[in-house]
């Protein structure tokens, strides 16, 4: 069968496959996220979904009373550049910032996970997929490879971020290399690499794992 008769999917009936999509910050996990959607895969973004979580009072109250009253704005809202000031800056913040963000952000993909039955996979995108074990919850792993230096370039392009608060964010993440080997499916993201194709066969693994999943 070629792929591109894959592109819908016919519903299919029991649990969805469950693949985390992976790789270094700068590497393209929006950009190929944006293509496993066009194949009709629900997606969900970790940090977007955590974002959220920021303007909520209660959220906001655990925060404080982790970090102080300086990382609250007069207005009430969360001034991240001082918590990422603080966490990047202290491992044991960072890991409590992680402890109140992380088993709830996989409850709400459990929930989002029970709203697609019929979807024969679904994608979670996050960029700390094995730094949080979040790869021993999932069936499958992608990620998205993209070398050191290249990412550097075009985060300092997208962020206007330099090269040392980079380094910063970058630090806290396992080496891009170790991300790739231990994946299951690897895309590589270089400028002229045929990206596009590299999904839609992905993509059609993964239904032929998901088939074969449900008639067992
Ligand atoms: P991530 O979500 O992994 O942090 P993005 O998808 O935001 O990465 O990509 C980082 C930057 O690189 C963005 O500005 C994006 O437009 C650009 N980009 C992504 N893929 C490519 C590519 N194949 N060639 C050139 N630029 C790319």
């Amino acid at each position: 069968m070629s792929s591109s008769s894959n592109h819908n999917p016919a519903p299919l009936p029991g649990t969805p496959l469950l693949v985390a999509l992976t790789g270094g910050i700068g590497c393209g996990k929006t950009t190929v996220l944006k293509e496993f959607r066009n194949l009709g895969i629900p997606c969900f973004i970790a940090d977007d979904i955590a974002g959220a979580y920021y303007q909520e009072p209660s959220f906001l109250n655990q925060i404080r009373t982790l970090f102080g009253g300086s990382v609250i704005r007069p207005d009430g809202s969360a001034d991240k550049q001082a918590i990422s000031r603080i966490v990047f800056s202290n491992p044991q913040s960072l890991q409590q910032l992680n402890q109140l963000i992380h088993p709830r952000v996989w409850s709400d993909f459990l929930l989002f996970a029970a709203s697609h039955p019929q979807a024969p996979y679904l994608i979670f995108e996050s960029a700390i997929v094995y730094e949080y074990a979040f790869d021993k919850l999932v069936d499958k792993v992608i990620c998205v490879y993209l070398d050191y230096e290249e990412r550097m370039s075009r985060l300092m392009q997208r962020d206007r971020a330099t090269r040392a608060q980079l380094q910063l964010r970058m630090n806290n993440q396992l080496s891009a290399e170790e991300k790739m080997m231990r994946a299951d499916y690897v895309i590589l993201n270089y400028e002229g690499n045929p990206r596009p194709r590299q999904v839609r066969h992905i993509h059609s693994q993964l239904l032929e794992t998901a088939v074969s999943q449900t008639s067992h």
